[in-house]
């Protein structure tokens, strides 16, 4: 008599639409969330057991025997399990394809063992500690010189204490950015460990515990703020998640500071995410202030081991009776969290919470609801220009929002003034890209000792290139998008796929010079060094080396730069205590986005850089050149109450059957050949359309609509068409995305173009 045999389902790092079926060996011990190796179509994989002991349902005969047990990897939680699915499902991918996302270093083919790996990860570790050090090296030198300044400040005759102040505030800083980095280099020592030793709770080192938060600095809440933590308590206690929509500089962030202590008192841990690290450092200094080395900081950029690091970190809190706080980008969803007290959402409006590509193509901010949902655990979400999803479901009763309407320092709301360029160019009042009225304010700013930001949302010297004499425009030989060209050296870069090619000047075509048109940042860069040749300039956008961001944040901070030029990237989360002038150079490329959400981005983008202005006790003043200066967008700026814009908006979406009061899945085609694109979308539409009228759905032409091309319908080689779903929110919804779902994958298999089809549940 054979013994009864074992069998369990794996989870493998692959877009499977089922779990593969392995039977253990005689005499191995392996559980449900076990890492196991196994083989799959001829390839060694590294997997999870999502279920133990299941009645197969293929041939016994046929399955295979798991290869081995990865007894020195730390078993994957039901949790995380849990949450894998739910995002999976809603989502519409594969479980596999989030679990990647949640373990991408623990991917193992044939080709790349995983001791190469951690070589290679060792090599980079070492190098990134090598920057460090020669870092501090500097800053140390820096501490010196200005060490020296104070002395003989101090010991000069007339000593001036504004000077005596500035250097004291500036050590400070660098005192603190040293400290910061000598712990990342700890952290970055600690991080590593070899294949065959152990990274279970035994294998670290053991701190005594150190519960509760004892010794930590108490946070003191203004009346308005401490009647907003108050609800916030009551909202808890209802178990809904809560909306706080409170002015930038309003003390939303001393709030969660706050709930934060209060959880870590009860034994809990907290989960804190902002939508990217870069522009977190400030928030991150803040915190560790608070909570010492409490404080993980993840974020996706991370090399493998010190992701797994910090996974290890999580794991042996538990055991080591010691709380932590992860400060994290989205994806620190995914990690092995347990006795979850708190989730944080900074600024929840950002798009950078959604992952474009690959699948999941998920939204941190309402994964993370999934997790609150799954871990039993309160979730607060913060912003001052909350999304309209967002104040969506607060209005259904779903969220529970809160307001703050007051800043905590005394300064009023940013003046904003809004400068029709037609106007002025017709008077002739432009110099280049700068009107003469914000010439003016700039050179008034700088004269009174403060700084300057000015936003431009496009990167490069100029955005287009034409030939003035056969009219050509240069684009880029992968997509279908103009190539901009970018200086010091001279190249023409494609914004979408990377593409790069030496600039000769010359038209392709006809040979004549090319025009540089679309002022970037880069040129308003040279024309702000020519307008303001004395004034501190730096430059901040996606060409900033990422090495160099954090440095021309902190000399902007300092007042060690007078004025700073960036994209987007300038009126995120940050807080500069000199800035009091922010102007926006043709805003109106932030309004002419084909997209529906551009109003409220714009909107989001506009009132986020209007509240980083002025922030302490110096009313401050924000400028926008626009042709279009009666733009609702603008007007709601300056006659204020986002309340009335918020309801223009969402009386807007509901007419055009847009989200929030639908949900929209994008089946996006993509072939290297266009009419095979054309033809793969129009017969996947036709299968759509076939399969809801099959479901029953009315009103079809509502719910189907394309394929057409999106604004930009070529990109690296490839064509693209998209057929846009339109949903109801009803209780068939989630049918219905699994219909689609379905059929896709159905049309893929029939039609073997397996892989050009993807789904993304509620596009950006
Ligand atoms: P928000 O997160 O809403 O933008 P912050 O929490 O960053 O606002 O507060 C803005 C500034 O005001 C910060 O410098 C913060 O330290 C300060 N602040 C806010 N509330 C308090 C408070 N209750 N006590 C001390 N400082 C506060
Ligand atoms: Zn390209």
């Amino acid at each position: 008599m054979t013994p009864k045999k074992t069998y369990v389902s794996v989870i493998l790092p692959l877009k499977l639409d089922w779990m593969p079926c392995y039977s253990l060996p005689e005499d191995t011990n392996a559980r449900t969330g076990d890492w196991v190796k196994v083989v799959f179509a001829n390839r060694t994989y590294s997997g999870i057991i999502a279920k133990y002991d299941i009645i197969p349902d293929t041939e016994p005969l046929k399955i295979k025997d798991v290869a081995g047990v990865c007894t020195n990897l730390s078993p994957v939680t039901a949790e995380e399990i849990r949450l894998w699915e739910m995002v999976a499902d809603y989502y519409l991918c594969s479980i596999g394809e989030v679990f990647k996302a949640a373990y991408p270093a623990l991917k193992i083919s044939q080709e790349e063992t995983l001791a190469r790996m951690q070589e290679r990860e060792r090599a980079k570790r070492e190098k990134l500690a090598e920057n460090i050090s020669l870092k501090i090296g500097k800053l140390e030198e820096r501490l010196d010189r200005k060490r020296k300044k104070l002395e003989e400040s101090e010991n000069s005759a007339k000593k001036k204490e504004k000077t005596i102040a500035g250097l004291l505030e500036s050590i400070e800083k660098i005192s603190d950015e040293i400290i910061g980095l000598k712990g990342r280099l700890e952290e970055i020592s600690a991080s590593y460990y070899g294949a065959g030793e152990s990274i279970g709770p035994e294998g670290g080192k053991t701190a005594g515990p150190d519960t509760g938060t004892g010794n930590m600095p108490e946070i003191l809440l203004t009346e308005a703020q401490e009647t907003v933590y108050r609800q916030v308590l009551t909202a808890f206690s209802q178990g809904k998640p809560v909306l706080v929509k409170g002015v930038t500089g309003s003390g939303k962030t001393e709030i969660y500071l706050k709930m934060a202590q209060r959880i870590m008192s009860e034994g809990k841990n907290i989960l804190y995410l902002v939508p990217e690290i870069a522009v977190s450092r400030q928030l991150e200094r803040r915190l560790q202030a608070i909570f010492g080395d409490r404080v993980l900081t993840f974020h996706s950029e991370m090399t493998a081991a010190a992701r797994r690091n910090a996974a290890e970190k999580i794991r042996r809190s538990r055991s080591e009776g010691r709380q932590y706080m992860v400060l994290g980008t989205r994806s620190a969803i995914f990690l092995p969290h347990m006795a979850l007290g708190l989730i944080v959402v900074d600024e929840e409006h950002e798009s950078s919470y959604k992952q474009d590509s690959p699948a999941p193509r998920y939204n941190g901010r309402d994964a993370a609801v999934m997790l609150s949902t799954i871990h039993g655990c309160p979730i607060m979400m913060g912003s001052a220009t909350p999304s309209l999803e967002s104040v969506f479901n607060a209005g259904c009763g779903k969220y529970f929002m809160l307001t703050l309407d007051a800043k905590y320092y005394s300064a009023a709301e940013a003046v904003t003034e809004i400068i029709d360029t037609t106007a002025e160019r017709r008077k002739r009042g432009m110099t280049g890209s700068f009107s003469k009225k914000l010439i003016s304010r700039i050179e008034e700013t700088l004269g009174n000792r403060e700084q300057v930001l000015i936003l431009r949302s496009r990167r490069a010297f100029s955005t287009v290139l034409q030939c003035p004499e056969c009219g050509e425009i240069v684009k880029c030989p992968h997509c279908n998008v103009s190539l901009s060209l970018h200086r010091n050296p001279d190249r023409m870069v494609c914004r979408h796929c990377g593409f790069t090619a030496a600039f000769n000047s010359g038209c392709p075509k006809c040979g004549a010079t090319l025009q540089g048109l679309g002022s970037g940042t880069q040129r308003i860069e040279e024309e702000t060094r020519a307008l303001f040749p004395s004034a501190r300039i730096s430059r901040l956008d996606s060409d900033t080396p990422k090495t160099e961001a954090a440095d021309i944040i902190n000399r902007f901070n300092s007042g060690e730069t007078d004025i700073l030029i960036g994209t987007q990237i300038v009126s995120k989360g940050f807080d500069f205590p000199g800035l009091t002038l922010a102007a926006v150079i043709a805003a109106d490329s932030l309004l002419g986005i084909q997209d529906f959400r551009a109003d409220e981005k714009a909107f989001q983008c506009l009132e986020q850089l209007r509240g980083r202005c002025g922030r302490r006790d110096k009313q401050g003043t924000f400028i926008i050149q626009t042709s279009q200066p009666d733009h609702p967008v603008y007007r709601q700026l300056t006659e204020g109450d986002s309340g009335t814009f918020y309801t223009e908006l969402m009386a807007e979406r509901r007419e055009f059957g847009y989200p929030p009061f639908t949900r929209l899945v994008n089946l996006c085609i993509r072939d290297r050949d266009e009419p095979r694109a054309e033809t793969l979308a129009a017969r996947l539409a036709e299968a759509l359309g076939r399969a809801f009228a099959e479901a029953g759905a009315d009103n079809l032409p509502e719910i189907v609509s394309g394929p057409f091309p999106p604004p930009i319908d070529r990109i690296a080689g490839n064509y693209i068409r998209i057929i846009r779903l339109t949903l109801k929110k009803d209780r068939r919804l989630h049918d219905m995305k699994r219909l689609a779902a379905t059929t896709a994958a159905n049309f893929e298999k029939a039609a073997r173009c397996q892989g050009s089809i993807t789904i993304d549940v509620d596009p950006y």
